[in-house]
């Protein structure tokens, strides 16, 4: 699959959304990206983690690891197309912790995933809960990478799509200027005119 028919998939399913958007983080941007909605489809999802698990399998990983939540069914698809098996760790008390007896064995070959890359800091938790976990990190995947090469993770990376993303702080948001509505999105309250 190329990059633009990735894209294609998600723009169908209204997972990305290109105007003028009010993040969770409080910070404006001009696209707005909803994994879950693409992942809601299984054989939506089984596509996309096949393809990532392509750009992966050379790495010989015999796990993949991702946050939850967002990452559990990337990491399970790609998983399912390399025959491995896939955890996920999750947040517990602010701190990101391998749970429910998962374990590797030592020095196991493990990738790290996630549905989308934004800073890249709860790829490097993960990671670093991998380690403590005596795995060994060899590859880290993402569907969508947004960082714009911020996410320096000193592993191998790979993406389906590479995507160039403006943040703004709202008080110099340009499209705030440009007097275009802001939008929440998964908000039910309709933008203001
Ligand atoms: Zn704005």
């Amino acid at each position: 699959m190329t990059e633009s028919e990735v894209l294609q998939i998600f723009r169908e399913n209204s997972a990305l959304l290109e105007g003028h958007f009010i993040l969770s983080s409080g910070l404006h941007s001009d696209r707005y990206i909803q994994c879950a909605l693409v992942l809601q489809y299984p054989s939506i999802a089984e596509q996309l983690g096949s393809e990532l698990a392509a750009k992966l399998q050379h790495l010989g990983a015999s796990v993949v690891a991702a946050p939850a939540l967002g990452g559990v069914i990337v990491a399970h698809e790609v998983a399912r197309a390399l025959g491995v098996r896939a955890l996920f760790t999750e947040r517990q008390m602010g701190a990101m912790s391998l749970r429910r007896g998962f374990s590797l064995s030592p020095d196991e070959p493990a990738l790290v995933v996630e549905d989308v890359i934004t800073t890249g800091g709860s790829t490097r938790e993960t990671i670093a809960c991998v380690r403590q976990g005596g795995g060994n990190v060899v590859g880290v995947g993402a569907l969508i990478d947004r960082s714009g090469g911020a996410a320096n993770l000193a592993v191998l990376k790979a993406s389906l799509v590479r995507l160039a993303v403006q943040n703004f702080d709202p008080a110099d948001c340009p499209l705030c200027r440009s007097g275009i509505p802001a939008v929440k999105p998964g908000s039910r309250t309709p933008p203001a005119e």
